[in-house]
């Protein structure tokens, strides 16, 4: 199996990364946002695989404060919260904030799960690094658990996981992802709770999971995006202003 029915297998509806930014900002465009209007908050993992979605995303959207750590997971807490969103444009007197945030995987040529090549390096190298390094840790049954201060994102990313999964669960890595986006999307949307949900400002919340291929691809699996103007909660899906393959969950 290639590169392509790996990810229709357990990404189905993928699409390319190019196409996903386009498509989003088109639906935003609906609801007010425009590329020098709104605060674009990202969150990916710190690998330099990730950076090309944060071009793509700076190409779309003037204003981007990166919300990024390791493995996409959200660090910067109420006080980074608040900040970026203290950031919005505000010269029309309407706030507006969009938020992507995305755990990644990379599936090389072959349809190998977490295998990718980078350029200058002759060995074959992993991604997600670091819930590759998790994944071992549980399917070797021991996971070093102590906070670690001088590791503290990692420290963090373990503390957070091993509260989705069950007790003796082996996650692959796929599964592993997916946990990690619901663990960045509940976190996401407490965060917002806790920050903004309370202000007038109109915000859109875009989740999945960033997929690198062979030859810099970067596909983006999504789960259900939706704006929130003002107080007035729209399901994206509701409205059907975003394209079919977006909607899937
Ligand atoms: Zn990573």
């Amino acid at each position: 199996m290639g590169f392509e029915e790996t990810v229709e297998t357990h990404f189905p509806g993928a699409m390319r990364s190019s196409d996903y930014i386009q498509r989003t900002s088109e639906a935003l465009h609906g609801y007010g946002f425009h590329a020098t209007n709104a605060i674009v908050c990202a969150s990916v993992c710190r690998d330099e695989l990730t950076r090309n979605l944060i071009e793509e995303i700076e190409k779309a959207w003037t204003h981007v404060f990166d919300f990024s750590s390791l493995a996409g997971m959200l660090y910067l807490g109420k006080t980074g919260f608040k900040t970026a969103s203290h950031h919005s444009p505000n010269e029309d007197g309407e706030e507006r904030v969009v938020y992507f945030a995305f755990p990644h995987i990379s599936i090389d040529a072959e349809g190998v799960i977490g295998n990718c090549y980078r350029s200058g390096r002759k060995d074959v190298s992993h991604a997600c690094g670091a819930l590759f390094g998790l994944q071992k840790e549980l399917a070797n049954g021991s996971i070093t658990l102590d906070f670690d201060s001088d590791d503290i994102e990692l420290s963090l990313l373990k503390q957070r996981m091993l509260k989705k999964i069950r007790y003796g669960e082996v996650p692959d890595l796929v599964t592993l992802t997916k946990i990690a986006h619901s663990a960045i999307r509940e976190d996401l949307e407490r965060m917002i709770y806790l920050t903004v949900n309370n202000d007038p400002v109109s915000y859109a919340v875009f989740t999945g999971v960033q997929i690198h291929g062979p030859d810099n691809q970067t596909w983006i699996w999504t789960d259900t995006p939706y704006v929130v103007v003002k107080d007035d909660l729209e399901k994206l899906t509701k409205l059907n202003v975003m394209p079919k393959p977006l909607l899937v969950a």
